[in-house]
């Protein structure tokens, strides 16, 4: 899951709009952001095996991001991050650790079994990689409705609004440029491919906040 898991970050946005919105959107892919961290000092393991559908993506080893209780921490961790380091609003910092656990609940839905529920023991994943359109069209489906809740928050308080769409093209255009185009090469390029797109639409929502700021 990609850009599915940023329907999380639009929803909390909608519903809780008192943290800035690159809060919400590292948050949604933090535990992502983790595991390339991880995969690329060698901590965790992963592969690529271009034979499988849907997704190249072998994850064979990575209890300390994708497991049930570690992902747990990272949401309570980032909870605290955002109460005391951010300085966000109780209701606020408990809606980013929350979406940072929304990772795990949208990664079961589609990945292979390769979920850990401890730090060793039985994985878990529904596997809907292995069927390709209807695996993105759930990730699209998600998009799609929360970003019609942001928009029509948005359009609530007030805002002009032309920056949701350009988020949403933001996230199709790497959704879609990492169906067509793969990156080439071995899984390090991939990695690194996949945690630039992160820190890229974390840095778009941080600039959405800085325009948001200066429109108030
Ligand atoms: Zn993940």
């Amino acid at each position: 899951m990609f850009v599915g898991h940023y329907a999380a970050a639009l929803a909390a946005k909608a519903v809780q709009p008192k943290a800035p919105f690159w809060t919400y959107v590292l948050g949604a892919q933090a535990v992502d952001v983790a595991w390339a961290v991880l995969v690329l000092v060698g901590v965790e393991k992963m592969s690529l095996d271009p034979r499988l559908p849907g997704n190249p993506l072998v994850l064979s080893y990575m209890p300390y991001t994708h497991g049930l209780p570690a992902v747990a921490a990272w949401a309570l961790a980032a909870g605290l991050a955002a109460r005391f380091l951010l300085k966000l609003p109780r209701a606020a910092a408990i809606a980013v650790g929350l979406v940072v656990a929304s990772h795990w609940g949208l990664d079961f839905l589609v990945h292979r079994p390769d979920l850990p529920l401890g730090f060793g023991g039985p994985k878990v994943g529904l596997g809907w990689w292995n069927h390709p359109a209807p695996e993105q069209a759930l990730e699209m489906g998600l998009l799609a409705v929360a970003a019609t809740a942001w928009g029509w928050r948005r359009g609530l308080q007030g805002h002009s609004g032309w920056t949701t769409p350009l988020f949403i093209v933001l996230l199709v255009g790497l959704q879609l440029v990492s169906i067509l185009a793969p990156p080439t090469g071995g899984a390090p390029q991939m990695v690194i491919a996949s945690l630039s797109a992160y820190l890229l639409a974390a840095l778009f929502a941080w600039l959405m906040d800085q325009t948001e700021r200066r429109g108030r």
